[in-house]
């Protein structure tokens, strides 16, 4: 795929045009030698969320991803190539030692393995704006965002231009709209998400026209979503590329739907294995990729560049010591690497692991107090509204500013005992890491989903805890549905929240992903917990006893 062939058959067209002698021969203007061959490689990551440290079972981890892109960094220096290693963003939340420390051990790790930009992701805006800016300090590499604005300013740069052998690539950095549905709004009342497709289009003509770049390379944080269609989210990747002039961008680096982007034809998805060959989208004449998350994987493209023209010559996500289950010779599964073993780099090692164990340390603090048992019992949590169900569906009340909150008691493991409460005791009752979601449904709706949520058997997971609401249950039918206080109304509008788990269909619950208003915030359950606890200790168990949430006749 020759994406070059379209920026000379749109400069031909200028020509036509009558477009002045100038800014033609500033087109003209190149610093790379006719009949030269020129390689790039270019390795992408995306969707850290605070994967600093290999996972218990020794996989991932930035000390192994170091020694990988390492030593592709010299293969490709051997051969007289140049490197660019981008990020598509959400270096934020999700690891818990990652997140107590504002994910300073991640950008650390960057630094070291030596990220050129990154892509800002809506995850960047978890923490109050002086933490980002902290962050971009202690990055040594840019924050790219060309549609982001606060007091009528970008509040980072658009693009960056960097000069490889002679060969000019821009990088321009997008970031999905939805940062202003699913950022903590706390922060980013002055945050302005504008249009990440209009700002390249106007940013693309910026960088042509004051710096003649012979290859341009946007780095988003916008979602890949199948031919477009990306339904109740922000247009992302591939409207983008189709929204441009054909071949404007060379290459979309990705994030934020979290995928291998790895097509069997046009618009269809591959079942991706790890190990195996990904073919990338390409749509409009812009190449689309993606390295799933948490650097499970790094993505990486082989180009060449002659005389103009830019040529992908392959690409591949490469597993970062992932491990599959297999049966040992006595039949019982046992993990294993996929591939050979990545050895860890020693010093980035060295440097991440204070901060692992700082990290660990922190879990132990206390966070808060309560003056009773908060009851998370299987078999007391599974069969009754108790004061831990509440706490939990109203910390997600909170966090999402929604009328009422529905919690699967399954998601519920542990009780937390009178007394301190430490981070560590709130991951033992949400070890799962599911993320809060919320809808907007009439009262209509509700009526229809309680009907099958609400009357869900007890002595089972999903049986759900609830906040904000009240009703009574008779043969499988919800009444006298009480909300905030007052009656439910058919035709009004009403915001609940669910555990991401439950949205997608889980505990038998009606799948919601696909209902227009549906918002995914990325909140992690424990995090918001957590932030509840530190926010309202010392907690009173009165205030969370259970109200007759539920009434069987
Ligand atoms: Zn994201």
């Amino acid at each position: 795929m020759n994406n070059k062939r379209f920026t000379l058959a749109s400069l031909a067209l200028v020509i036509a045009a009558g477009c002045s002698s100038s800014a033609l021969a500033e087109t003209a203007q190149h610093e790379w030698i006719k009949d030269q061959d020129y390689k790039l490689t270019i390795l992408h990551t995306n969707d850290n969320h605070g994967n600093f440290w290999q996972n218990k079972y020794g996989e991932r981890g930035m000390a192994a991803r170091a020694t990988l892109i390492n030593n592709i960094r010299s293969e490709v220096q051997a051969k007289g190539g140049s490197l660019l290693l981008l990020s598509g963003g959400d270096i934020n939340t999700g690891v818990p030692e990652s997140d107590l420390l504002d994910a300073q051990p991640d950008f650390i790790g960057m630094n070291m393995i030596g990220y050129d930009a990154m892509a800002v992701g809506n995850h960047e805006f978890d923490n109050p704006l002086d933490v980002l800016a902290k962050q971009a300090d202690w990055a040594d590499f840019p924050f790219l965002a060309a549609n982001i604005y606060k007091d009528g300013k970008r509040m980072f740069d658009a693009y960056k231009i960097f000069n490889k052998n002679g060969v000019k690539i821009a990088v321009i950095g997008l970031t999905t709209e939805d940062t202003a549905k699913i950022g903590n709004p706390e922060y980013i009342k002055q945050v302005k998400f504008t249009d990440p497709k209009v700002e390249a289009k106007r940013v693309i003509a910026e960088i042509k026209s004051k710096h003649s770049p012979d290859v341009i390379i946007a780095t988003t944080h916008m979602g890949h979503y199948l031919n477009g269609d990306s339904g109740s989210n922000a247009p992302g990747d591939v409207q983008l590329a189709r929204y441009l002039e054909e071949g404007s961008l060379d290459m979309i680096i990705g994030g934020h739907s979290q995928e291998p982007v790895c097509m069997e034809g046009p618009n269809q998805y591959a079942n991706f294995k790890p190990g195996q060959s990904c073919k990338p989208d390409v749509q409009n004449g812009t190449y689309i990729v993606q390295a799933y998350e948490w650097g499970k994987y790094v993505g990486r493209a082989d180009y060449t560049f002659k005389n103009g023209e830019f040529t992908l010559q392959s690409y591949n996500l490469i597993p970062v010591n992932l491990k599959k289950k297999v049966k040992n010779a006595e039949g019982k599964k046992v993990r294993v690497f996929i591939q050979d073993e990545i050895a860890q780099d020693q010093s980035v090692l060295n440097t991440l692991k204070p901060f692992q164990e700082k990290g660990e340390a922190a879990l132990s603090i206390v966070i808060g107090q309560s003056n009773g048992l908060l009851q998370g019992e299987r078999n007391i949590v599974r069969n009754n509204q108790t004061n831990l169900g509440r706490l939990i569906a109203t910390a997600h009340m909170q966090r999402a500013k929604s009328d009422f909150s529905i919690m699967n008691s399954g998601g519920v493991r542990a009780s937390l005992e009178a007394g301190e409460i430490s981070y560590k005791g709130v991951l033992t009752v949400q070890p799962f890491g599911n993320t809060i979601t919320y809808v907007d449904m009439t009262g209509n709706e509700v009526i229809n989903y309680l009907n099958e949520v609400a009357t869900k058997s007890k002595d089972s997971g999903a049986y759900a805890q609830f906040a904000g609401i009240s009703m009574t249950v008779a043969n499988k039918q919800v009444t006298n549905v009480v909300i905030a206080g007052k009656p439910l109304d058919l035709s009004a509008t009403y915001r609940f929240t669910i555990p991401s788990f439950n949205a997608a269909g889980g505990d038998g619950y009606p799948k919601i992903t696909a209902h227009p208003s549906y918002v995914n915030t990325g909140y992690v359950d424990a995090e918001v917990l957590k932030d509840y606890i530190q926010a309202n200790s010392p907690l009173d168990i009165a205030d969370f006893a259970p109200k007759n949430e539920i009434t069987y006749q």
